[in-house]
């Protein structure tokens, strides 16, 4: 039986910061284990998406059989956060992927990949987030993707200071372009398993 104070969460481990992610979770009292097998996915109340390589996540999840069995569970409605690479997994459109690269989509936005270019492959900045209490987030850009674009149903949680998109929330599904899960933040985490909580219930 499921219970809905203790959720189950996996963390797709193909490629990328995976035990960043499991760490975080765990920490916040949530049963976090890794997924890599369509067997695997089948267990979870919802999925983390790690920062990472995003054609090489891609690439791998077909490899391993898990591109479909993901997107079937995202059109079920399994809530999903995903992190920089995660995020570009879940948009529905991208923009500089590499040839022939796939995402699985099922958010309504079109994201750049590697936006802020070679010059400015990192930075860190304190962003607003409305949903969550006060401080600001800290938050790491690595190589970091861009919300170009979101459709009307899509909530903008945070923006840079020019108004570029950097994390949004539709449905089930939560993005941000940053890396709470480096930085010891938790929040961002606290509100995916609130949403999990919501759709175990
Ligand atoms: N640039 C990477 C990609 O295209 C994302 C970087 C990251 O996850 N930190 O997937």
């Amino acid at each position: 039986m499921v219970t809905t104070d203790r959720p189950r969460v996996g963390v797709l481990a193909l490629q990328g910061d995976v035990r960043e992610h499991l760490r975080v979770l765990t920490d916040l009292g949530a049963d976090a284990t890794t997924v890599r097998r369509p067997e695997e996915l089948a267990t979870v109340d919802g999925l983390v998406l790690p920062g990472g390589e995003s054609s090489v996540i891609d690439k791998l999840s077909r490899a391993f059989g898990m591109r479909e069995p993901i997107r079937e569970a995202i059109a079920g409605g399994l809530p999903v956060y995903g992190t920089c690479a995660g995020l570009i997994l879940l948009a529905d459109r991208i923009t500089d992927g590499i040839e022939g690269q796939q995402t699985f989509g099922g958010l309504d936005v079109t994201v750049r990949r590697n936006a802020f270019g070679s010059q400015v492959d990192s930075f860190e900045v304190d962003l607003d987030v409305p949903v969550l209490d006060d401080p600001p987030v800290h938050a790491v850009f690595i190589r970091a993707p861009l919300v170009e674009e979101a459709g009307d149903g899509v909530e903008r949680l945070a923006s840079l200071d020019d108004g570029r998109i950097v994390a949004v929330r539709h449905g089930a599904l939560l993005g941000t372009a940053f890396h709470p899960e480096v930085t010891g933040e938790h929040r961002f985490h606290a509100l995916f398993l609130d949403m999990v909580r919501e759709r175990v219930r």
